[in-house]
């Protein structure tokens, strides 16, 4: 939130008022995974780095249903979204269409950083070479000195809530949590960052269940749960 007030002699104060400020509700970034189009440009791995990765490989793809990682992703999302705001949580998209070519994943967690997320929730579903492998993990950013170690401990207590819920509610195998230092999304994060990894998409059992109604909410109902639990709300709206 900006506010920009103009003092005598052109002189341009730009004030920042957090989202901390007493009586505002949080902010959850929701992040759906991907989009139509996979970007092959390339960004720094974090800040000031010179090792650079795609910005965005473009996902898998369900083995039986044929459905694009990036439309699941989103169903779910926009579910999540629905139950945050319910909780009176204020909810910002990095996008709400799959439409287009992804924006990749400084641009994603710079929407997280501006909005000063008390969550940045990223949402995905995993491919393994494997059709048998299969579950749901949630990942969080190692801590890297100057990129993450201001947001490590916050961020690993929310991947615990998220993913304890998320099994809880869909019932998949529980993978655990995997902490990652090698994601652009979380090196760049200034806010706490987490990535559900739902389930396979290459696991016929998983993705037959993902493409329906009822796994798409239980998914949501979980990860809502989790998030409200780790903001320190009563997590019954969702
Ligand atoms: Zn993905």
């Amino acid at each position: 939130m900006r506010a920009t007030l103009s003092l005598l002699g052109g002189l341009t104060l730009l004030a920042v008022a957090s989202s901390a400020t007493a009586g505002s509700p949080p902010v959850v970034v929701i992040d759906p995974g991907h989009d139509l189009r996979a970007n092959l440009q390339t960004e720094p791995i974090g800040p000031g780095s010179a090792t650079r990765k795609i910005k965005d490989g473009g996902g898998t793809r369900g083995v039986v249903s044929g459905t694009p990682e990036a439309e699941l992703n989103l169903a779910i999302s926009l579910r999540v979204r629905t139950l945050l705001e319910r909780a009176g949580v204020r909810v910002v998209m990095t996008r709400s269409r799959t439409t287009g070519t992804s924006i990749g994943n400084v641009a994603r967690t710079r929407i997280a950083n501006r909005a000063d997320a008390a969550l940045f929730l990223r949402i995905h579903a995993d491919g393994a070479a494997s059709p048998s492998t299969r579950g749901s993990h949630t990942l969080y950013p190692a801590p890297r000195p100057g990129w993450t170690d201001d947001i490590y401990s916050r961020s690993r207590s929310a991947a615990r809530t998220v993913q304890r819920e998320l099994i809880r509610s869909l019932r998949f195998p529980d993978r655990g949590l995997q902490e990652r230092s090698d994601m652009t999304g979380f090196n760049w994060a200034d806010v706490p960052a987490i990535l559900v990894e739902v389930g396979f998409m290459t696991n016929p059992i998983e993705d037959r269940a993902l493409a329906t109604e009822a796994y798409r909410s239980r998914a949501a109902t979980g990860i809502c749960r989790g998030a409200l639990r780790f903001l320190g709300i009563s997590p019954a709206a969702c």
